[in-house]
Parts: structure tokens; C-alpha cells; sequence
């Protein structure tokens, strides 16, 4: 399967904004973005020229993609599906790419960014609803309750990611119970707890071109 292999701090200064993408190392003093806060490249430096539309929509796109770990045909596909569903397309894309249990597990806290969420997915240590679950990109639904497995309770990365967690707390939509390894979708995500800075009506407009 296809995916990112370059620099994640690099997309960080592309999109000018703290994507949170390398787990600890975000918070702390050796985050690249706090080091060197502009673009990269051998231009990164120098004054940026003016941006079309066209490029400040496509910057957005960009920007969310990457913060969610998600290569262009998947995201693609996923607002496809979100056209089809009620309501507004943009915030439909952005409850979609909420929902993914990638995602879900590092809302949860068993994981310290969304790329070690997926590998941990991809290599079986959570089950959903009591079935053993290696599909990053399942939608969770509101009553799906997420455990990590019995032998992967001792896995380094997930404890140290449990507690680790309060730092950027739990969303209120999820609940975890850090005793027995396991979490629940209590409902699904409103706009107003996706905090991070995104104008998805921008992504719309690209795609509806
Ligand atoms: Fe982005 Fe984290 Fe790298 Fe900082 S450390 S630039 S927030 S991925």
C-alpha cells in the first residue's frame, strides 16, 4: 500500500501550522516547526508570492490530508462518500476522516499520532465490538466499543500513549476507560470539537471545479 515516507516535520512548514504529527516530539522543544516556522526548500526563506485562489484551496485540501495521514485517492473517495450524505459536504468529509478508527485510536490515546495509530491497527492489537479489527480507514459507528487486546496490553507505545493522553485530552464524543484498555463512541463528532483551523468549504469548492 502506498504511503508518505519523507519528512512529516517538512509538511508541518509547508502548510504553516503545527499538524501534530510526530507524537512527543510535537510538544516539545525540538519541533521543527518552532524551530524554523517557514516553508522549506531553498526559497522557503524568501518572500512568498501571491496566492490564487485556486492555490488556497488546494493548500486546505493539502493541509487536511496530511493532518489526518490520508493519500489523495482515499481522500478523494471520502468526499465522494460525503457528497451523498445529508448535509453540508465539507463538514460531512471532515466527521468521515473523524470516524476512522485510525483516528479513533489516537483520539483515544493508545497512540501518540495518527501514523502509529495505523500501524498499530494494521498489525491486529485492537478489536471493535469484541472482533479482532485491522482496517485503519473502518468507520466507527456511535455504540462500537474499541479494545486493545489482551496480549497487547503491555506494548510499550500504547501505555506510554495512555498516559501521555491528558495533554491533549479526549474528545467528548469518545470515552476511555484506562483500567480496562477500552474505548466507546458515545456519538458522533460536532464541528465545534474539531478545533483545528480548517475551512473545508475551501475543499469543496477545489473539488467541485
Ligand atoms: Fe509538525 Fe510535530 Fe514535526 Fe513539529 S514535531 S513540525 S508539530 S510533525
Amino acid at each position: 500500500m502506498a504511503r508518505y515516507v519523507g519528512s512529516v516535520c517538512r509538511l508541518c512548514r509547508r502548510e504553516n501550522l503545527k499538524l501534530f504529527l510526530k507524537g512527543d516530539r510535537c510538544y516539545s522543544d525540538k519541533c521543527a516547526f518552532d524551530r524554523r516556522g517557514y516553508a522549506p526548500g531553498q526559497h522557503g526563506q524568501s518572500r512568498r508570492r501571491k496566492i490564487s485562489d485556486y492555490g488556497i484551496q488546494l493548500r486546505e485540501k493539502q493541509k487536511v490530508k496530511r493532518m489526518y495521514g490520508v493519500l489523495e485517492g482515499q481522500f478523494r473517495r471520502t468526499f465522494r462518500k460525503a457528497e451523498q450524505k445529508r448535509g453540508v459536504t465539507g463538514a460531512n468529509l471532515l466527521f468521515l476522516l473523524e470516524r476512522r478508527l485510525d483516528n479513533v485510536i489516537y483520539r483515544l490515546g493508545f497512540a501518540n499520532s495518527r501514523t502509529q495509530a495505523r500501524q498499530l491497527v494494521r498489525h491486529g492489537h485492537f478489536t471493535v465490538n469484541e472482533k479482532k479489527m485491522n482496517i485503519p480507514s473502518y468507520i466507527v459507528k456511535i455504540g462500537d466499543v474499541v479494545d486493545v487486546r489482551e496480549k497487547s496490553r503491555k506494548i510499550a507505545v500504547i501505555q506510554d500513549a495512555m498516559d501521555t493522553v491528558v495533554r491533549r485530552g479526549i474528545p467528548g464524543w469518545l470515552e476511555m476507560e484506562k483500567d480496562s484498555f477500552r474505548g466507546r463512541v458515545k456519538a458522533h463528532p460536532t464541528r465545534e470539537e474539531l478545533t483545528m483551523p480548517i475551512q473545508e468549504q475551501l475543499i469543496v469548492e477545489l473539488y467541485s471545479k
